[in-house]
């Protein structure tokens, strides 16, 4: 176990000495960034806390079943409710982000606050704005990182079904249900744990992986089809969509999760980029495997950050102008990014 009590012997003073606490999450969430959320708060509520949770913006259909999920305040649908909450508040923990712009339209609010703020995150390169930051790459998820937190404030394990099953939603969403490389042995000793006290994991993956519409299915077989470009003397496959294309499939927000993971299956496929047009701009995202560092391509060319195997960034051109530089960008620097092989 790592030596995590740097960490929590300064997190339970913070909780110890707060009475209402506000919960985070990032724009556009995850099940990371919900699990992470509401684990902590099902632990605080049984601590006798009074705890408030906020998100950016809506939350997906596949998470909304989790247990505290409808306690989550939406702050573009309920800005002056927010507003007050984060006035109210004498701590902030902010969940799986480490970078002030996640907080969408909250951003100004949350950092001009002048109430404590602690981050808790597994990203890379934290930007520094909060006063207490528990940040470690590490580990697979931030739901894996609360999970350890709490274990080591309370002792053992905290049991109790909704926590368990924030926990595992963390884990699985951001670990592709164990498909990608980012979980380790601790992972799997913890998610054994939690099968052991008898969360129904039939019934969760259900929910959270079976719950696509026909449209998105439909979508997911016109991006392959029509859509995505393989240049194999880059190893790097790539996937666009235009406004036209998502309104053809009737597109709702989620439809196209996933999707930019879907060329790295291809034999020799390192790299793999995701754009779709949006008002404006171009929003990217990238997956790599290996060694290949996705979030330097993403911070060094797309204003954006992320993972070493997965992140995002955006580009404020036309879907055309973006994909021409993208294409000039790979050529450029592909072999350099891939250790010069
Ligand atoms: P996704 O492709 O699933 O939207 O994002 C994958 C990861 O990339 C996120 O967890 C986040 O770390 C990172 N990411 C995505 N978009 C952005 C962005 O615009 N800026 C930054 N800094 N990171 C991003
Ligand atoms: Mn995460």
């Amino acid at each position: 176990m790592p030596d995590l009590y740097k960490y929590t012997k300064r997190l339970s003073e913070h909780f110890f000495n707060s009475d209402n606490i506000l919960l985070i999450s990032h724009i556009n969430p995850d099940g990371d960034a919900i699990g992470s959320q509401l684990a902590l708060y099902h632990y605080l509520v049984s601590s006798g806390k009074n705890v408030t949770m906020i998100s950016p913006n809506n939350l997906q259909e596949f998470l909304r079943w989790m247990e505290g999920s409808d306690l989550i305040h939406v702050y573009i649908r309920q800005r002056e409710k927010c507003r007050k909450l984060v006035e109210a508040a004498d701590l902030i923990v902010m969940l799986d982000f480490n970078q002030p712009d996640r907080l969408g339209e909250m951003e100004d609010l949350v950092t001009g606050s002048g109430t404590v703020k602690i981050i808790i995150d597994h990203h890379l390169d934290p930007k520094g704005f909060a006063d207490f930051e528990i940040s470690d790459s590490g580990y697979c998820s931030t739901a894996e990182l609360v999970h350890e937190l709490i274990t080591e404030m309370n002792g053992n394990p905290f049991r109790s079904k909704p926590y368990s099953e924030a926990i595992y939603v963390g884990i699985i969403t951001d670990t592709g249900n164990f498909e990608y490389g980012s979980y380790t042995s601790r992972t799997l000793r913890i998610v054994a744990d939690l099968l052991d006290t008898g969360i129904e994991k039939e019934r969760i993956l259900n929910l959270v992986y079976n719950n696509f519409s026909e449209n998105r299915l439909r979508l997911q077989g016109f991006a392959l089809n029509e859509r995505m470009v393989v240049l194999p003397e880059y190893q790097t496959a790539y996937i666009w969509l235009t406004r036209a294309d998502l309104d053809d499939y009737k597109y709702v927000k989620g439809d196209t999760e996933g999707f930019v993971n879907l060329p790295l299956s291809i034999k020799g496929i390192i790299f793999s980029a995701f754009f779709v047009e949006k008002e404006g701009f171009v929003k990217l995202s990238f997956r790599s495997t290996g060694n290949f560092p996705s979030n330097k391509f993403a911070s060094d060319f797309f204003s954006g950050g992320g993972h070493m195997n997965a992140s995002g960034g955006e580009y404020r051109d036309s879907l055309e102008n973006s994909i021409a530089y993208f294409l000039k960008i790979l050529k450029e620097n592909f072999r350099s990014l891939n250790g010069n092989k």
